[in-house]
């Protein structure tokens, strides 16, 4: 069988690239997979017990694109993205990410948002140039939130301390002058209403598009030569047989534990940074909206070995990725494959953020071949 594009990788990157080129150019794409599912870790599943999950971790689905919530939308319904974290720190739950409700319980006292603000300029550390994750907290909140929310959680989840780690990292969450409780703040917040895996399984139920599971990329990467391209997005490290060296990544694992009661937490997400091995526990239930009698809560234990989820947002680590980077330039070059997604441009991004880079990078597809 003869395909136009050769695609490496079923979760949303290799998805939406299959979806456009057949839509816009009438392309044929083989996909291929190593698991046995499609989506990528955005997969849901119906656990046992009947309650669906995240089976790697909780995707919130959030963009500020109107366009690209549209584009998803020709594929899903969407139900409102009820998104609420709390911090488990000093025997309390405290709302998620620091908000005037979490300092007024933190400090015991009230706050207008004015005050909240000169408050914190006397309890902050400042710094013009910040460089990694501890100093961009103690510049935002000062020491004692920073030890009672971030540290231990940036501890356990990267193995590494915060001022080993780009200041990106702690700086993902907000910190908040208003009383608003969302985990995010992105304008669009909203979860498909059927999953995320009936969202991508749509997307790519297409006469042009084949997709083999349980098909590891070395084992065919010379058999299958694709007319027009491959689009690659698995590991970048795994595609040069590691030959600088593995790049670091961090892994999870999960315990999925059934409750015989409708909801355990009182959201879906609390984080643990003092306590436990696990960061997290997240009862997902909240979020997909479905209604049974029984639930299901998923711990999160994070590991370096294992499938990786996570690239380590750190400088000895970009300068590693650049040098695959230029293998992958000149790989482009020479043989037409295009690199694209988490894992293959080794940066830490969410699911809109690789929705869009794929659709960027079939853009570039589209207009290479055309010129060629
Ligand atoms: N973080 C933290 N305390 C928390 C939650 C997050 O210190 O309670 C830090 C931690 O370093 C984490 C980063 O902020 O890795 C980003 O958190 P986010 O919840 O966005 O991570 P993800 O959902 O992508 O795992």
């Amino acid at each position: 069988m003869e395909y136009d594009l050769l695609i490496v990788g079923a979760g949303p990157v290799g998805c939406v690239v299959a979806e456009r080129a057949a839509e816009l150019k009438g392309w044929k794409s083989l996909i291929i997979e190593k698991r046995n599912h499609i989506a990528g870790n955005c997969y849901d599943r119906y656990h046992e017990s009947g309650v669906l999950i995240h089976q790697y971790g909780p995707h919130y689905f959030r963009t500020n694109k109107k366009d690209l919530l549209d584009y998803l939308g020709r594929f899903t319904e969407w139900i409102p993205g009820n998104y609420i974290v709390k911090s488990s720190t000093r025997g309390e739950l405290f709302p998620f990410p620091i908000n005037l409700i979490t300092l007024e319980q933190f400090f015991k006292r009230s706050f207008t948002a004015e005050e909240a603000e000169a408050f914190l300029e006397e309890i902050r550390i400042p710094n013009d140039h910040i460089t990694n994750s501890e100093e961009f907290v103690l510049s935002r909140v000062g020491k004692e939130m920073y030890e009672a929310f971030y540290l231990g959680y940036t501890l356990k989840q990267w193995d590494k301390h915060p001022t080993e780690l780009n200041k990106s990292v702690c700086g993902r969450i907000p910190i908040r002058f208003n009383r608003d409780t969302r985990y995010v703040d992105h304008e669009y917040q909203f979860t498909p209403a059927k999953g995320f895996t009936e969202m991508f399984s749509r997307m790519i139920d297409n006469p042009l598009i084949d997709v083999r599971l349980e098909t590891d990329f070395n084992d065919v990467r010379n058999e299958i030569k694709p007319r027009i391209a491959t689009l690659y997005s698995g590991p970048v490290d795994a595609y040069f047989n590691f030959q600088y060296g593995k790049l670091p990544w961090r892994s999870l694992d999960f315990t999925f534990t059934e409750y015989q009661q409708e909801y355990v937490q009182p959201c879906v997400q609390i984080n643990y940074p003092n306590d436990h091995e696990y960061t997290r526990s997240v009862e997902i239930k909240h979020v997909t909206g479905q209604k049974c009698p029984n639930t299901v809560v998923s711990y999160e234990v994070p590991k370096s070995e294992g499938d990786p989820y996570y690239p380590i947002p750190a400088d000895e680590n970009a300068q590693l990725y650049l040098k695959y980077k230029e293998l992958a330039d000149l790989e482009n070059k020479e043989n037409k494959v295009y690199f694209s997604g988490r894992l293959a441009r080794y940066t830490y991004i969410n699911t809109d953020e690789a929705i869009e880079m794929a659709l960027s990078t079939i853009n570039e597809i589209i207009r290479d071949a055309d010129q060629s």
